[in-house]
């Protein structure tokens, strides 16, 4: 085990895409990555052991939603967010930032800090930099992440002072923190503004942090103000060094990412869509409510070898999802996520090989969709 929380292991680079390998006290993480997200401290509709099997080696849990329900003092006391929810690979938090913005009630900003109602009865709270990292330190995942604020892309007066608060907050978080074995990410912002975004970088990379998150974008800017965030941003960052790009997760902005450099991902979208009837497939979103899989005895995506693609019709999982049984979120969700970590495993590969140019070319002819920003 390295002496810092965080070791990073940059084993090949094709292009800017990358293959690397993270170490933390809860194991290796393969890079690029594809994080589920564990909102309440669960996967929904998968136990850790469907999430190891359908590949995943690290998950994230929500600081703003653990911290409401059921607590982080409780989970410290039951021995931490690993053992209370039984998963002993790799956890990353994030800062609970984005969901405050997103989700809380009636939330006010000043320079030291974020006070917001709770979305579940209204209770008023109050987050700052110190907490944040307190409540992280409390739930203990190997990878934590500074508080930010998560401005509208296009505001660019509104960016020049939430870049600011998130620079300031960065700071405070460093110094806040007292575990060491922890790794601590920065948050990169700035909109979809190339000036702002570049000074972030570097003010983040000036200050050191074990990894690097890029946050606000897929915030419903275009796919080529995102690509241009990156490009700015990626070449800036430190090259020994993991980059996470947060609330990413179709199968094309993954390739798209990792060949603007970005290592790490986590979206809420597989296991949603799944919630919804849908499932993510190579070439495009398919609905399982549609009509027409009544009589389909195809699987969910032929060619796919995860469990609910090697034992079920779109048929049944059709049947399932229209008659809302559990099962068929469950294997949507299997189907799902199983589809990202396999491009995520290809993707690493292809790095490894040299050949992630062809493979992302590969991807695009197959989903039949117009290849974005090829170059
Ligand atoms: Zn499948």
């Amino acid at each position: 085990m390295p002496k810092s929380a965080l070791a990073f292991d940059l084993l090949a680079a094709d292009g800017h895409a990358r293959a690397g390998l993270i170490h933390t006290p809860h194991g290796q993480i393969p890079t690029p990555v594809f994080m589920p997200v564990g909102t309440q401290a669960t996967v929904k509709a998968m136990s850790p052991r469907d999430l190891r099997d359908v590949g995943a080696t690290i998950i994230l849990g929500n600081t703003y939603h653990l911290y409401l329900r059921p607590g982080d003092e409780r989970i410290a006391r039951l021995g931490g967010l690993h053992a209370f929810m039984g998963w002993d690979g790799p956890i990353l938090t994030d800062s609970g930032g984005y969901q405050v913005f997103s989700l809380a009630q009636r939330r006010k900003i000043d320079a030291d800090g974020v006070t917001f109602r709770s979305h579940i009865d209204g209770s008023e709270h109050r987050f700052t930099p110190e907490k944040v990292v307190a409540i992280q330190e409390n739930l203990g995942a190997d990878l934590i992440v500074c508080l930010d604020e998560c401005a509208p892309a296009n505001d660019y007066d509104y960016n020049v002072q939430a870049l600011a608060r998130t620079h300031a907050w960065a700071q405070r978080c460093k110094a806040a923190k007292t575990r060491t074995d922890q790794a601590l990410f920065g948050v990169v912002q700035g909109g979809v503004f190339p000036d702002l975004r570049e000074q972030s970088a570097r003010f983040l990379t000036d200050m050191g942090f074990d990894g690097y998150a890029i946050g606000g974008l897929s915030v419903g800017e275009t796919k080529e103000q995102m690509h241009a965030s990156l490009e700015v941003v990626t070449p800036i960052l430190p090259a020994d060094q993991p980059r996470y790009l947060m609330g990413v997760g179709t199968p094309g902005d993954l390739i798209e990412c990792v060949a603007r450099g970005v290592d790490m991902f986590d979206c809420v979208l597989p296991t949603r869509t799944a919630r919804n009837g849908s499932a993510l497939t190579r070439t495009g979103r398919i609905n399982l409510r549609n009509a027409r899989f009544a009589d389909d005895a195809d699987p969910i995506e032929p060619g796919c070898t995860c469990y609910a693609c090697t034992h079920f019709s779109r048929a049944y999982v059709r049947h399932l999802t229209k008659a809302n049984e559990i099962l068929g979120h469950h294997l949507l969700t299997v189907h799902n996520l199983h589809l990202l970590l396999t491009i995520a495993r290809e993707m690493r590969e292809a790095v490894l090989e040299g050949h992630f140019q062809a493979y992302r070319e590969a991807f695009w002819q197959t989903c039949g969709q117009p290849a974005v920003n090829l170059a």
